[in-house]
């Protein structure tokens, strides 16, 4: 898939470097062109990283940074109005965007990746000036801007979007009935791969309007509400979506398609699915899912997040992702996770894993967001973990019990959890299986789940809407429980092992010494030993500590099912 396109990506590469290295020189902020040789997209995918990951491209810190000309403003709204030829392979338009300045100054960064050009950036009547380093537009005001002022730019721009990365970022497709199919999926990359923005996570715009002009007789499903279409007389219509609620640039999507529309309605929510004609009877079979996995989660966190923008299911080739309100699918129909039985323990074939796992997003990603790739487990570890709710709450505590020790076998303990923030930078596949297993740990460290339950709803409630970061979620457990969980937060999130019990049994004085091997000198955690029908809760440190017990060492149980940890025996 990416084969076809690596030549004509490499002569992109040389033509655009020497515009970054002619458009930089002058700026003190912005010089080390040489920096600028290894853009992101000639890197190996994700899957590839080595243990010890590459230096920070220039392109992944001015991404991956909160620079001085992100901070000084706050992002309002975009309008971004474009128009896409599927024969051209081609997009144009502008965004217009609405932001308060926050402290008076004279420029602030977007960003567009180099790909595409940038046409004019205007400021009312004023044609503003920019410059460009690597996916960075620094864009220049005359005058200066006030702090508490807002502000409107228009930012038109044009050119052919790399399809890229993991996930593919803009690609021009074929349905298989050879219709265009045309979709954007752009988590990794950035959403300036294919449009211009504030490309960061911190900072979300308010609310969004979405115009597509596509040819008639093709469906565009972006984000939100569907608002109308207008026929521009020139053989393409004008597709119009509004987004109510922050969202977060990468959620921000395009799916292009010859798509039927079919819709159902969960109490006042609407939910709308867009697939393709020949998979219309499988898709009214399987999308009945989509209202359970809502019911489930509304009942451990609350409402669903965007009801004024419904819910809707959207048919893609890829996987899938949790583009805001507008899901896409391409799970094939069938439950598991592309057929297989995803966490190998026989629950994973009762659900279809891209429903069930995308749309937890809706609360863990999209309404709750990091405010930084480093901290991406709040998206992704969460939402692993709202799959082993969907399973209590549908199939029972057991099978929740095996799904979530199912993911044990994938956790690889070779990277902490948290990356390096600022820039960019992905987190290992950790993040997702350990991420989970942690939050099931914590449920049993809290032991009570009348409790359990409270505490994560009202971690939902109180963060939702919001950028956080790592320290915002741990601040908040501890509050919540009145305990110091910091040291087991960060024994899992920023250490690559997991914390080892040491048990040394004194069988002739029937006792067992016990302690927490772990990284963090100050971990603590208590958890379940003894006999499995009747556990004895133990508060180990990392210091050694004595039990009597009248259990031999082989009879001698820890529960290990409850708390991801390991255990060893002396
Ligand atoms: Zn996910």
């Amino acid at each position: 898939m990416f084969g076809s396109n690596f030549s004509r990506r490499l002569a992109q590469v040389a033509v655009l470097l020497l515009f970054v290295a002619a458009s930089t020189s002058g700026h003190a902020a912005l010089q080390n062109p040489s920096s600028a040789f290894s853009p992101a997209w000639q890197r190996p995918p994700a899957s590839a990283t080595p243990l010890a990951p590459a230096a920070p491209t220039r392109a992944d810190i001015l991404r991956g940074a909160y620079g001085p000309y992100r901070v000084n403003n706050d992002l309002l709204s975009y309008h971004l109005d474009i128009r896409v030829d599927p024969e051209q392979q081609s997009i144009s338009g502008k965004n217009s965007i609405r932001f308060k300045m926050l402290a008076d100054g004279t420029r602030i960064q977007l960003d567009l990746h180099p790909a595409l050009n940038v046409d004019k950036i205007l400021f009312g009547a004023t044609t503003l000036q920019y410059v460009r380093d690597s996916g960075a537009v620094f864009v220049d005001f005359p005058e200066t801007l006030h702090a508490g002022q807002e502000y409107t730019i228009d930012f038109y721009y044009s050119g052919h979007p790399l399809q890229t990365a993991r996930f593919g970022g803009f690609t021009f497709g074929k349905d298989p009935a050879g219709h265009p199919w045309i979709y954007t999926a752009c988590e990794d990359i950035g959403a300036s791969v294919w449009w211009p923005n504030k490309d960061q996570w911190r900072d979300e715009v308010e609310n969004m309007q979405i115009s597509v002009a596509i040819p008639n007789g093709l469906v565009d499903v972006s984000n939100g509400k569907f608002v109308g279409k207008t026929d521009l007389g020139d053989g393409y219509t004008r597709w119009e979506w509004l987004v109510q609620y922050p969202i977060n640039n990468y959620d921000v999507s395009l799916n292009i398609g010859n798509y039927v529309h079919f819709s159902d309605q969960l109490g006042d929510l609407p939910l709308d699915f867009y697939v393709l004609p020949e998979d219309l009877d499988k898709a009214k079979k399987q999308f009945v899912q989509a209202k359970g996995m809502i019911e489930a989660y509304q009942h451990y966190f609350g409402e669903y997040p965007f009801q004024k923008d419904g819910y809707k299911l959207v048919e893609v080739p890829y996987s899938g992702m949790e583009h805001q309100s507008a899901v896409t699918y391409g799970n094939h129909f069938t439950n598991g996770y592309l057929g297989r039985d995803w966490t190998g323990v026989g629950v994973s074939p009762k659900f279809d894993f891209i429903i069930i796992h995308e749309s937890g997003h809706e609360w863990f990603g999209n309404s709750v967001s990091a405010a930084d790739r480093s901290d991406m487990w709040i998206h992704e570890g969460w939402t692993t973990y709202l799959e082993v709710l969907y399973v209590e709450y549908t199939f029972g505590h057991e099978d929740a019990i095996k799904y979530v020790n199912g993911y044990k076998s994938k956790v690889q303990n070779r990277e902490p959890i948290i990356a390096e923030r600022g820039i960019a930078a992905t987190p290992p596949q950790d993040m997702y299986f350990k991420g989970a297993l942690l939050l099931n740990t914590l449920r049993s460290v809290m032991n009570d789940d009348a409790r359990w339950w409270a505490l994560i709803h009202d971690f939902y409630q109180h963060f939702k809407y919001q950028n956080i970061m790592t320290e915002d979620v741990v601040q908040y457990f501890n509050q919540q429980t009145a305990m110091n969980l910091t040291p087991v937060f960060d024994q899992y999130l920023h250490h690559t092992a997991i914390p080892t019990l040491e048990l040394r049994f004194n069988e002739a004085d029937g006792t067992v010494d016990y302690r927490w091997q772990a990284d963090e000198p100050d971990f603590a955690m208590p958890i379940r030993v003894g006999k499995k029908t009747d556990w004895q809760i133990i508060q180990p440190t990392t210091y050694w500590q004595t039990l009597k017990t009248p259990l031999q060492k082989n009879e001698f149980d820890v529960a290990t099912d409850l708390y991801f940890v390991n255990v060893s025996k002396q």
